[in-house]
């Protein structure tokens, strides 16, 4: 049972989809545990803490965005990478401040979707991505930890916000455009679409309060700037 690349949760009630998914998965070499309903999957969530969920939104028993909601109250910030089926999940998966890590569109390719988990996984994996503490203003992050304070309180961010931020803080000043960011910080090109950079912009400064480094360049993107 003992994995290296560690094990992924889904949630996923239609069985041709679960199936797939686990088979690609497997096949990466990960472990993989699939649940059908809602409740199944938030007990084994906090069950078997996987290394990664993939979380429809339409459940039985509960949806994945409530699924996503209760994790997060009990400070379980496990990447989660949603499956959606419609324009309307996809707003309200990004909508709602849930941590929502990544989300795939069904009918998606199995392969993007692992390359997705892969991706996730990078990002949280702490020895690559380390580094020394970063400071701008009253905002500091430790990137080895992945805490973030502001005015010395510590604030909980999602993996991307915290490597959205962090990706900033590295350059200040330097103006990014957000096919840029989408693809330093999500890990891919601009398919999912740049309006998922403002929305975690826009989460970031919700969280970080009149303090919030980030500027928005008008026509061109965004920067970390001291004031
Ligand atoms: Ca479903």
């Amino acid at each position: 049972m003992a994995d290296s690349k560690g094990l992924v949760l889904v949630v996923e009630d239609e069985r041709a989809i679960a199936d797939l998914v686990r088979l690609y998965l497997a096949r990466e070499g990960f472990g993989v545990h699939v649940e059908s309903d809602g409740l199944a999957g938030l007990a084994a969530a906090r069950r078997l803490h996987p290394v990664a969920i993939v979380l429809d939104v339409g459940l039985p028993s509960l949806d994945g965005t409530e699924l996503c909601r209760r994790l997060r109250a009990d400070d379980d910030w496990t990447p989660v990478l949603f499956v959606t089926a419609r324009d309307d999940e996809i707003d309200r998966v990004l909508g709602l401040e849930l941590g929502a890590d990544d989300y795939v569109t069904k009918p998606f390719s199995p392969r993007e979707l692992v390359a997705r988990v892969k991706t996730v996984l990078r990002r949280t994996r702490p020895a690559e991505r380390g580094g020394p503490p970063l400071v701008l203003g009253a905002v500091s992050l430790d990137p080895d930890r992945r805490r973030a304070w502001v005015e010395g309180a510590e604030v909980d961010l999602t993996t991307t916000e915290f490597d959205l931020l962090a990706f900033l803080l590295r350059r200040p000043g330097r103006v990014y455009p957000r096919e840029h960011l989408l693809s330093e910080v999500w890990g891919y090109a601009a398919a999912a679409g740049t309006r998922t950079v403002d929305v975690h912009v826009a989460q970031l400064r919700a969280k970080l309060g009149p303090a919030s480094p980030i500027r928005t360049v008008r026509g061109v993107g965004y920067s970390a700037d001291s004031r």
